[in-house]
C-alpha cells in the first residue's frame, strides 16, 4: 500500500461523520441538508489534497473547523457590502451610486410600512407612482412633465416604443454607442420597432445630413450621449440645439438620451464638459432620458423630462407596466433630487458628487487620516505606504477624466499582490483594490472614514487566512 492510501483511510466517511456530536451545533444552526453539503465538499478537498500532503493529521476538530469555515462563508456570501478601493467611482460591477444618508430614513419607513405609493392623500383616490418625484423634476430640470422607470435603457425603449414603432428614428453615425453589457443603440431600437436610420459618418455629422434624411417617415431625432468615449481629431457634431432647430422646422420631436444625466455643472471641480439634464431642456429638446444611478448620484431609475404631450403618450403606453419603478428606489429617488434643491447640500450628501469633486489637498489629508488610524490597530506584519494616482469616474461617464487621488499600497509580510488581492475578496466585507507595478493598491477617493474599522477587519482577516 502507499502512504496515500494509508492517509486516506485516516478521513472518516460521510455517514460516520454527520454523526459526530461536535456537528450537532453546526445542523442546528445552518440544517441538515446544508451541513451535509458543506461536509462532502470539506472530504473531497481533503481527499484531493492529500497526495501532495501525506504527513498532514487531519483530527476531528481540523476537519470541524474546516465545515464551520465553510458554512460561514456560504452564509456571508450573496449580495453583499464590499469596500471600493478601486478609485471608480461609478462601478457599474460594485452598483455604481452609493445612496445619500438621508434616503435612509424614507426607505426604511417605505420598505417596513405602507405608503401611499400610489394614493393621492389629497383627493383620497388612485394616484400616479411617478408623481412623487415629478414635480421636483420638473422644478429641478426646468421640464413641462416627467416620469420615471427602472433604468435609462427602460427609458430609451418606452420612448422609442411609444413614439416611434414601426416608424424612422435619425442618428448620427457616430452616436451609436455600445454602452457596455448589452446596450447597444442599434439594437434597443430594433427591440422597440423603430427603423433605424444613421446619418453623417462615423467622427463627423452636419446638420445638412440630418435635413436631408428626414421625411415622413420620420418620427424621432435622437442624440445619444457619446458616454464612455470619446472622438478627437476631425470631428464635427451636430448640437442638441442644432438638432432642436431642425426638429422645429419640419415638426418632428427631439430626444436626447443624455447617459449619466447629470443635474449640476461640474466645470468648478474640474470637471468639463458635461452638458446637464437642464440644459437640454433649455436648448429646446422635446424629450430628455437619463439614469439615476450615475452622475447623478441616486439609486438605480430611468428618469425621462420633457414636453407634457409627449410624456402623457409614454404614460399611456401599455409597457410603462413592466418598466415601472420599485417603490424603495422611489423612495431613494425622492430623497436623492430633494437635495439637489441646495446645490451646495447636493454636493456635501451625495457620495458620488462628494467623491467627485473631492480636491486633491482633501483626498490628501483623508489619505494621511486614513493610514494613521489603520497603522494605530494593525499588527505589524500588515505595512502601509501612501502614493499619488488617479481615480476615474467610471459608469459610462467622462472618458477622458482622471483625478488625481492618493493610494495606499497594501503589503502583507510574506504575500504577494496578487495573492494578496485575491484574500481580500475573501474577507467580510470584501476589498476590491488594484494592482499596479506588482503593488497592492486601494485608492483613498472612493472610500470613506466609515470604511476603516472594517477594513482594518478585512486586512486582519486576510492575514489571518494567509496563516491557513
Ligand atoms: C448608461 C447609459 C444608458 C443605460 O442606462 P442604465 O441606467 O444603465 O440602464 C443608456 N444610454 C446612455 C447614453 C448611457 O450612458
Amino acid at each position: 500500500m502507499t502512504t496515500g492510501n494509508d492517509t486516506r483511510c485516516r478521513l472518516p466517511k460521510m455517514d460516520r461523520l454527520l454523526d459526530w456530536p461536535e456537528l450537532a451545533p453546526l445542523a442546528h444552526a445552518y440544517g441538515r441538508r446544508q451541513l451535509r453539503s458543506a461536509a462532502r465538499t470539506v472530504l473531497e478537498d481533503l481527499r484531493r489534497q492529500l497526495p501532495q500532503h501525506p504527513a498532514t493529521d487531519f483530527s476531528a476538530e481540523c476537519i470541524v473547523a474546516r465545515i464551520q469555515k465553510l458554512l460561514l462563508r456560504q452564509q456571508e456570501s450573496g449580495l453583499q457590502r464590499i469596500i471600493n478601493g478601486s478609485g471608480v467611482v461609478l462601478h457599474t460591477n460594485l452598483g455604481r451610486s452609493p445612496l445619500p444618508a438621508a434616503a435612509r430614513r424614507v426607505l426604511l419607513d417605505t420598505a417596513w410600512g405602507y405608503s401611499n405609493l400610489e394614493f393621492d392623500l389629497t383627493r383620497g383616490e388612485r394616484g400616479e407612482r411617478s408623481a412623487h418625484v415629478e414635480e421636483l423634476l420638473c422644478e429641478l430640470t426646468g421640464a413641462e412633465a416627467a416620469l420615471v422607470v427602472n433604468n435609462n435603457a427602460a427609458a430609451v425603449l418606452l420612448c422609442l416604443c411609444a413614439l416611434s414603432a414601426e416608424r424612422e428614428v435619425i442618428v448620427s453615425r457616430g452616436e451609436l454607442v455600445e454602452i457596455g453589457g448589452s446596450f447597444r443603440i442599434p439594437d434597443v431600437m430594433r427591440q422597440s420597432g423603430a427603423l433605424l436610420v444613421e446619418v453623417g459618418t462615423t467622427n463627423r455629422t452636419h446638420p445638412q445630413d440630418y435635413r436631408q434624411t428626414v421625411s415622413d417617415r420620420t418620427a424621432l431625432l435622437l442624440k445619444v450621449h457619446a458616454s464612455n468615449f470619446a472622438q478627437v481629431g476631425f470631428t464635427a457634431e451636430t448640437s442638441t440645439a442644432e438638432l432642436v432647430t431642425i426638429g422645429r422646422e419640419v415638426a418632428i420631436p427631439v430626444m436626447v438620451d443624455a447617459g449619466s444625466g447629470c443635474l449640476l455643472d461640474l466645470e468648478p471641480f474640474g470637471i468639463a464638459g458635461e452638458a446637464t439634464v437642464q440644459s437640454y431642456v433649455r436648448q429646446g429638446a422635446d424629450l430628455v432620458t437619463f439614469s439615476g444611478d450615475k452622475l447623478l448620484g441616486g439609486p438605480q431609475a430611468g428618469l425621462i423630462v420633457g414636453r407634457r404631450n409627449l410624456v402623457q403618450r409614454l404614460k399611456s403606453h401599455p409597457l410603462l407596466r413592466a418598466l415601472r419603478i420599485d417603490k424603495l428606489t422611489l423612495a431613494a429617488l425622492q430623497e436623492t433630487l430633494r437635495l439637489y434643491r441646495d446645490e451646495r447640500k447636493a454636493v456635501d450628501q451625495i457620495p458620488t458628487l462628494r467623491m467627485l469633486s473631492m480636491p486633491f489637498g482633501e483626498v490628501t489629508r483623508q489619505a494621511r487620516r486614513m493610514v494613521r488610524r489603520l497603522r494605530a490597530t494593525l499588527p505589524p506584519a500588515i505595512t502601509l505606504r501612501l502614493h499619488d494616482g488617479t481615480s476615474a469616474p467610471g459608469g459610462g461617464s467622462l472618458p477622458l477624466v482622471q483625478l488625481p487621488t492618493r493610494l495606499i499600497e497594501v503589503t502583507v509580510s510574506s504575500l504577494s499582490a496578487h495573492r494578496l488581492e485575491e484574500l481580500l475578496r475573501e474577507t467580510t466585507p470584501p476589498v476590491i483594490g488594484r494592482i499596479k507595478n506588482d503593488r497592492f493598491l486601494l485608492d483613498v477617493r472612493t472610500m470613506t472614514t466609515d470604511d476603516i474599522p472594517l477594513l482594518a477587519g478585512s486586512l486582519r482577516q486576510a492575514l489571518e487566512i494567509s496563516h491557513g
